[in-house]
């Protein structure tokens, strides 16, 4: 039997362990890709703690933005072919049937399979995936920065989307982490003048390089007042991980103001009060990363020139530094991603 080197969740409270495990083969309409990236989303943090209400199957490989050459194929696969170089993001199968499915809402499809939870993921050196939910990564988009696209980038673009932020309009972002440093890039595609706020000297800089119009450090100041002298966010997008986050992001909004929750905080309650939601026309709106086009579009909009990645390279043996790293805001640029080759 064929190995290859993985970091697996054996137990929600112990580090990641470095192991060899089976290699895997290819079924019906699968595929196995070299992975040569693979970027750390702070879910993969959530999933090897037990940090949400439904928890992964252990033991599991987490990794959801992993972007490789496919190596084999299996049995009726079409869509993609050995030598593809191809994002493995977390939605990695959909039935593709019911009603969400048919409708352009594949990513709330109640059979879904989610990568690096479910299915095992892209921190190893081989991968396994349905063909039919890979992204394939366009020439000139290098795989570094795809890794983080494949779920960073492609989430937060969805999240943009829905917030349905126009030219006119103040957009706050809420955490330049990951998502953040590319929430505040696809707002600003989108027209937006874009507010940024974060606990951190160093990811408010990140976001004036990545052009914020606003930065607040809600350590030193309040986020809610800020906002509201400059006329309160239309549309704030929530990828901070702290309820306390979300309920300054609600009071921060303008009348008619969206608010977009994306982060996914172990502690999973917030106050929401419900005179001023009602009184102020707000709506509440989940998001959920986003579907095969969704992905492709993120990934044209880059290869187009419109957003930057920034990232950190690492290891995966360091697997568990990064994760320490992430979870105090150690990490010099938004995203680490373990660098595979
Ligand atoms: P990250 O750790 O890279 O970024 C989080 C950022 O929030 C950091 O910059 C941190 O300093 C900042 N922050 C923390 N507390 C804050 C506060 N009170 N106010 C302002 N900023 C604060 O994490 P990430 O990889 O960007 O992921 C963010 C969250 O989004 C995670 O909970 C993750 O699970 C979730 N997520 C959701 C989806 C989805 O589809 N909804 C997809 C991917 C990730
Ligand atoms: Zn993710
Ligand atoms: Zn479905």
């Amino acid at each position: 039997m064929k190995t290859m080197k993985a970091a697996v969740v054996h137990d929600f409270t112990k580090p990641l362990s470095i192991e060899e495990v089976p290699k895997p083969e290819p079924g019906p309409g699968e595929i196995v890709v070299k992975i040569e990236a693979s970027g750390l989303c702070h879910t993969d943090i959530h999933a090897a703690h037990g940090d949400w209400p439904v928890k992964p199957k252990l033991p599991f490989i987490p990794g959801h933005e992993g972007v490789g050459i496919v190596e084999s194929v299996g049995a009726g696969v079409k869509n993609v072919k050995e030598g593809d170089r191809v994002a493995i993001p977390w939605l990695g199968y959909a039935c593709g049937e019911c009603k969400y499915c048919v409708s352009g809402w594949e990513t709330l499809c109640e059979r879904q399979l989610n990568t690096g939870y479910f299915i095992d993921g892209a921190y190893a050196e081989y991968a396994k995936a349905n063909a039919k939910y890979v992204g394939l990564v366009p020439k000139g988009v290098s795989p570094l920065d795809a890794a983080p696209l494949t779920c960073a980038g492609v989430t937060t673009y969805k999240a943009v989307k829905v917030s349905g932020a126009r030219p006119s309009e103040l957009v706050a972002i809420f955490g330049v982490g990951g998502l953040g440093h590319l929430a505040l890039q696809y707002a600003k595609v989108a027209g937006a003048t874009v507010a940024a706020v974060d606990l951190l000297d160093e990811k408010l800089d990140v976001a004036r390089e990545l052009g914020a119009d606003y930065t607040i450090n809600a350590k030193k100041q309040d986020p809610i007042e800020e906002l509201k002298k400059l006329g309160g966010a239309d549309a704030a997008i929530c990828v901070a991980v702290s309820p306390k986050a979300f309920e300054q992001a609600f009071r921060s909004l303008a009348r008619n103001g969206r608010l977009v929750f994306v982060a996914l905080p172990a502690d999973n309650y917030m106050q929401l009060p419900i005179f001023e939601t009602v009184l102020n026309g707000i709506r509440i709106i989940g998001s959920i990363v986003g579907t095969r086009l969704d992905l492709a579009e993120t990934f044209a909009i880059h290869a187009a020139g419109k957003t930057r990645v920034l990232y950190e390279t690492r290891p995966l043996d360091k697997v568990n530094e990064a994760f320490e790293d992430v979870e105090h805001g150690r990490n010099k640029a938004p995203r680490i991603v373990f660098n595979q080759f």
